[in-house]
């Protein structure tokens, strides 16, 4: 086992919160050359260290945080993955993230953190380069995010500090709490929230001066870099973004592609969405562009509410999911209370995707009649009602009353425990709520939704090489705005040409794709094994269901043969049986025959 020589190197912190100690553990080089990083060293821990069933709240379950092998370097990586078994889908997902934490990580000579055990009282670290420090989380447990990072900023005075930490929803259990970085940025779909919640983790702040990411041949790997850079600069797609942001996708989606969603996913036209774009937010609300770490593409916007009642809220927003979720999807035609609802899930640490699903779930259900006021506490949401989804957000984050209770457990066991026919409109997949996209105006995000390994997210892929694409980017801390999105039918090259010289590897294109597909082939074995196959692959009922009642695709519904299609081209890519399992064959051609047995053991118990 040798170690790695360039890129990676080879160690992660391995965190015991209940001793509150720490250790290296040392990664060898076979294992990034199969696995490669991120996202993919998270689905090794999890195949290799987890058996059938494991219980996401063990004390001794493990969140991992990883950085890949480009993060941290001259090309454009800024991403972290967050990996772990999430407690509310029962499966294993990851969730990404941009802004600077897996640069820091890296700066501070770690390839990920691996993060276990329970504390007795609240509990936060700091790590600056080799030097880990357990702190005191009593002051900072029940303040929101905004004040914690600001907290932790003070306490290790220094500003420059990268943080990943909890809200209150977090720390109260809500399943759809997720973790903020660096204050404005989640890695939500991992929903580690109430993981750490449940470790008593406030959560960790991390500062690297140390150690520059080795690279093997430094002259290959810049020319490289730099070819990935160029393309970026030349797209038109991310000129749009740097000036937009994604906000611009809430009219094009509206009003060309009809995807946008509205009240429940019940139509995708509103013309309203005007109001809330990012035309409507650069006139009144954005101050500064702000960039990921190494971004020229800069799509992140922060700004400032100017008047009315929430004068002065800071925010990043919107973004496309984020005002799709808590904007058109809610009725919403207000900017300013639609901010300060994406801020206060931000505050909160809730998945504001989940949470835009949830409130719209509701209000469909009061609309319908199969909830009433009294079941909520007396408060009646109704579309674009603001006032009452801010209260409602708020009982969400603390559990409170019989709305908290109700609400905070997601749309999937609402539903089951409203009946009444709620099914009818519970939007989720494997457990979860959709993402800002209607798959009747975008039926390619089905791949997303369905075959993703997470379930309900919008940004796993919109083809089989896409599913592929998207694995290896979020294994190398790669943004997929600034990459396989715009490198298209040239990513591999564009990958491995940089790859080899960063990290002295001989890979050939066909190795990319091996990779990919070992890194999905592991994620889906481990949910085979908690009893996932074809059959959780479908888009909720309404989509097969209910026309599109307006806008360019009306009329159009997704169907039984748009889902076969599109299902039979992923599972034969990727290598699955037409059950939507890694065959033998696959599993063997990709060094994980060790998931065999487990594989047929689950075939056996689920029936699958
Ligand atoms: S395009 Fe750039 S600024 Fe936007 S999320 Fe990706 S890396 Fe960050």
């Amino acid at each position: 086992m040798a170690a790695p020589r360039g890129g990676n190197f080879g160690k992660v912190l391995e965190i015991d919160l209940s001793t509150q100690t720490y250790r290296t553990r040392t990664i060898p080089d076979e294992v990034y050359q199969q696995f490669v990083g991120a996202r993919g060293l998270g689905a090794y821990f999890a195949v290799t260290e987890y058996k059938a069933g494991k219980n996401p709240l063990d004390e001794d379950a493990f969140v991992f945080i990883g950085s890949g092998p480009l993060a941290g370097t001259m090309c454009v990586s800024p991403r972290t993955s967050v990996v772990n078994k999430n407690p509310y889908t029962g499966l294993l997902n990851h969730g990404e993230c941009g802004a600077h934490l897996a640069s820091e990580l890296k700066w501070a000579g770690w390839d990920g953190l691996l993060i276990r055990g329970r504390a007795k009282k609240p509990v936060w670290f700091s790590v600056v380069n080799d030097r880990v420090e357990f702190r005191d989380a009593s002051r900072m447990w029940g303040k929101t995010t905004e004040t914690t990072h600001e907290m932790m900023i003070r306490e290790m005075k220094d500003s420059r500090i990268r943080s990943i930490l909890i809200g209150p929803a977090g720390e109260n259990g809500v399943p759809y709490s997720c973790l903020i970085v660096e204050r404005f940025r989640a890695a939500a779909r991992s929903n580690a929230g109430s993981v750490f919640g449940d470790k008593k983790l406030k959560g960790f702040a991390v500062r690297g001066t140390k150690y520059a990411v080795p690279v093997v041949d430094n002259a290959r790997f810049l020319a490289a870099a730099n070819v990935a850079k160029e393309t970026n600069i030349s797209d038109p797609g991310a000129g749009r973004r740097k000036v937009w942001g994604t906000a611009s996708s809430l009219e094009t989606n509206n009003f060309v592609l009809g995807s946008l969603i509205v009240k429940n996913f019940q139509t995708t036209w509103w013309p309203d969405i005007v109001k809330l774009g990012a035309e409507e937010a650069e006139r009144k609300f954005w101050r500064r562009h702000v960039s990921c770490t190494n971004c020229q593409t800069h799509c992140l916007k922060l700004g400032v509410l100017r008047e009315g009642k929430y004068r002065g809220l800071i925010a990043e927003a919107p973004e496309y999911e984020s005002g799709g979720l808590l904007g058109s999807n809610l009725g919403m035609r207000d900017f300013d209370q639609m901010t300060a609802l994406i801020e206060a899930c931000d505050a909160y640490g809730l998945d504001y995707i989940s949470t835009g699903g949830v409130l719209a779930f509701t209000t469909e259900a009061v609309e319908k009649g199969a909830l009433k006021p009294s079941d909520l506490d007396g408060l009646k949401p109704v579309w674009g009602d603001g006032e009452t989804y801010m209260k409602l957000i708020d009982k969400i984050a603390y559990k409170e009353g019989k709305a908290g209770k109700l609400l905070s457990q997601g749309v999937t066991k609402m539903s089951r425990q409203i009946g009444k026919g709620t099914d009818a409109y519970a939007n989720v997949v494997k457990g979860r709520e959709l993402a800002a996209h209607d798959p009747r105006g975008d039926k390619n995000r089905y791949y997303s939704y369905c075959i993703g390994t997470n379930g309900a997210d919008h940004a796993e892929g919109a083809s089989s090489r896409d599913l592929c694409m998207v694995a290896m980017n979020d294994s190398l801390c790669l943004c997929t705005f600034t990459s396989s999105g715009v490198w298209g039918a040239s990513t591999d090259k564009i990958v491995v040409d940089m790859l080899n010289p960063l990290c002295g590897w001989n890979w050939k294109t066909d190795d990319y794709w091996t990779a990919a597909k070992r890194i999905l082939a592991a994620e889906r074995a481990f949910n085979v094994r908690e009893g996932i196959s074809a059959k959780d692959d479908r888009l909720p009922k309404r989509m097969y269901a209910e026309k599109l009642p307006a806008g360019p695709k009306k009329g159009v519904v997704f169907t039984e043969e748009d889902q076969k299609q599109r299902q039979s081209d992923a599972y034969k890519f990727l290598g699955w049986d037409e059950k939507g399992i890694p065959a033998e064959a696959t599993l063997k051609a990709l060094n994980l025959e060790f998931l065999i047995d487990d594989v047929n053991a689950a075939k056996k118990k689920f029936n699958l």
